[in-house]
């Protein structure tokens, strides 16, 4: 049913497991002894998270930042507005941000500033999905899932106007759905 709004598929559920697996690999190699909290970033690090954090054999600990910077359209606006603030401090921990995309930079630019003014020990950001090509920010995300070209891609977390966050996987939108 949601498939016909899809144009293309541009990451698949198998491709999106295996990159799972590799960065959770990685992340486990590189935060030994650190019990790194790690914060997802509502609501589109949903599915990626859980399906990361599967693949992460550590004492971690998981909590929750609302940020929204889109605001039902297609392109990102300049505000970020947080709409849930975290239960735990960041003081002294090392904290890992999930987030599904990175695209102007702008959000995690100032979320990573704000972790960081908050007293964390250090603050690493890992993506489902980096769109270089859409930075205003300069901002290096240490974890990319894939790169993708800049377009507006739905799935797997990413929503347009609240819908297709629960697709299995990542594709584009046909066009015809955002002008309507
Ligand atoms: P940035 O601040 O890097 O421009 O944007 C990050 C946020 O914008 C992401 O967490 C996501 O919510 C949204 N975003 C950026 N690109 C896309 C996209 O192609 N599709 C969707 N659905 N959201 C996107």
């Amino acid at each position: 049913m949601l498939e016909k709004d899809i144009e293309k598929i541009l990451v698949s559920e198998k491709q999106i497991e295996e990159i799972c697996v590799r960065l959770g690999k990685q992340i486990t190699e590189d935060y030994q002894g650190k019990d790194p909290l790690i914060i997802g970033l509502l609501k589109g690090c949903m599915p990626f998270m859980a399906q990361l954090i599967k693949n992460i054999d550590l004492y971690c600990e998981i909590e929750l930042m609302g940020v929204s910077s889109y605001h039902g359209g297609i392109s990102s606006s300049s505000d970020v507005k947080i709409t849930k603030d975290l239960d735990a401090s960041v003081s002294h921990r090392h904290v890992l941000i999930a987030e599904d995309i990175v695209d102007t930079g702008k959000t995690l630019d100032v979320i990573t500033k704000l972790l960081l003014h908050r007293g964390a020990a250090s603050v690493e950001v890992v993506t489902l999905l980096d769109k270089p090509e859409g930075r205003i920010v300069p901002f290096t995300p240490k974890y990319v899932g894939t790169v993708i070209p800049k377009a507006f891609v739905v799935g797997y977390g990413l929503d347009y106007d609240e819908r297709y966050r629960n697709l299995p996987y990542v594709g584009i939108l046909k066009a015809e759905v955002y002008k309507k």
